[in-house]
């Protein structure tokens, strides 16, 4: 059987691995030796497992969106990680991070935010464990997200602008990993998304694998089979995409569908679409699809989504993406508001606009009546209100709301 999963080097085909200057190499190699024991051992799952179900709110609802099913002709179900305490997925990750940390004995947490959600998600577990947190943010980032800045620093995270190049997430990674050299021995580094050096990729993968996990028995009860004939996640780094497909991905049975963030169009200077434009180079400690031109200077992510405004994407999903297991659409700003603007209007639920990419895919893809389909809402769409009120007309020609 295919294996998409990654190999003993940190390896996903061709991408993946662990290139980090050589400051870093014990403090990353202790990692990759201590997080299997760690997070497979029972006390481990225990004390995760409770806090996902009592501190977050686990398991988060299937929901059969029924207006939305009669308009795409399929069996809609919505995996509700927007949820979660916090409001997005990315809280899964940090409880399992955080635990791990404690039990290498790290007192210090550090970690970068874009949009300021997984910042967020680390000031929180923080404040939950007692422990120091500084979160490296953009200066631009800061500015546009103020209310997740104001909540981290409310939970008692130190936030630091970062104002090197173009003062958005790509840049508070860079910073992130040079505040990580100078404070190797105390320093753990919660890494948001499936990205960086080996082992980040898998741990953020396995910590996000949960919602695949209750997708399973969810489906059982529901619609007596465990899998779904679509699976439908919008990819930014790829950690909800990845604990959406995880217990799927060798299950050629379930077709994957990924929506990566166009901006203007994946074909013009204004996009995010790493998968579609990018090529193989190294970022922030892995090979994987990097947006840069032919020096290899990182080229600027564009998107109306702070989620996704990354230049690189996942190892595991460069990997899929190239052998054709998973279909990756490219959805545009407009196209994502009018999402956004459906699912409000049809199911009461605000999405993310990150989320909302997700559900503009639906337009492009043509299902069969009884296709069951699992979309996953990864987070919910409060932070975003401005922007779809603000950018309704850019929605205007696929309908009216
Ligand atoms: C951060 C975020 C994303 C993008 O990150 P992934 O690692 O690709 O999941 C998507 N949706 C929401 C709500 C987010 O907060």
């Amino acid at each position: 059987m295919k294996s998409y999963q990654v190999d003993e080097n940190g390896f996903y085909g061709e991408f993946g691995g662990a290139y980090v200057p050589e400051i870093l190499y014990k403090c990353v190699h202790d990692l990759q030796e201590a997080y299997l024991p760690i997070i497979e051992s029972e006390a481990f799952k225990r004390e995760y497992h409770a806090l996902l179900k009592d501190y977050v709110g686990r398991p988060s609802p299937l929901y059969y969106a029924q207006r939305m099913s009669e308009q795409y002709g399929c069996k809609l179900y919505l995996k509700r990680e927007d949820l979660n305490h916090t409001g997005a997925h990315k809280i899964n990750n940090t409880i399992g991070q955080i635990l791990l940390a404690k039990q290498m004995g790290k007192t210090r947490i550090i970690a970068e935010t874009g949009a300021g959600q997984h910042g967020v998600a680390t000031a929180t577990v923080c404040a939950l464990m007692n422990l120091k947190c500084e979160v490296f943010m953009g200066a631009t980032d800061v500015e546009r997200q103020h209310t997740n800045v104001e909540r981290m620093k409310m939970l008692g995270a130190e936030v630091h602008p970062v104002r090197t190049g173009n003062m958005t997430l790509s840049d508070a990674c860079s910073e992130a990993i040079r505040d990580w050299c100078c404070h190797p021995q105390d320093t753990f580094y919660i890494v948001g998304s499936t990205m960086g050096p080996h082992p980040y990729p898998d741990l953020v993968a396995k910590m996000q694998s949960v919602i695949s996990e209750e997708i399973k028995w969810q489906l059982a009860e529901k619609e007596g089979r465990d899998y779904p004939d679509y699976l439908i996640a919008c990819i930014g780094g790829g950690s909800n995409a990845a604990g959406t497909i995880y217990h799927y991905m060798d299950d050629e049975r379930v077709k994957i569908v990924l929506a990566e963030a166009g901006g203007h169009g994946w074909d013009t200077d204004y996009t995010a679409a790493t998968i579609h434009r990018g090529t193989t180079g190294i970022l922030h400690g892995a090979k994987m699809l990097v947006m840069q031109d032919e020096d290899g200077q990182i080229q600027e992510a564009f998107t109306i989504s702070a989620g996704l405004d990354y230049p690189g994407v996942g190892p595991m999903h460069c990997n899929m993406a190239k052998k054709g297991r998973t279909q990756v659409l490219s959805i545009n700003d407009d196209e994502a508001i009018y999402g956004g603007y459906e699912l409000t209007r049809m199911e009461g639920i605000i999405p993310a606009i990150e989320s909302a990419h997700a559900i503009a895919a639906l337009k492009k893809l043509s299902f069969k009546k009884d296709d069951v389909v699992v979309l996953t809402v990864s987070g919910r769409g409060d932070k975003d209100v401005e922007t779809y009120l603000k950018n309704k007309a850019m929605a205007k020609e696929y309908g009216n709301f």
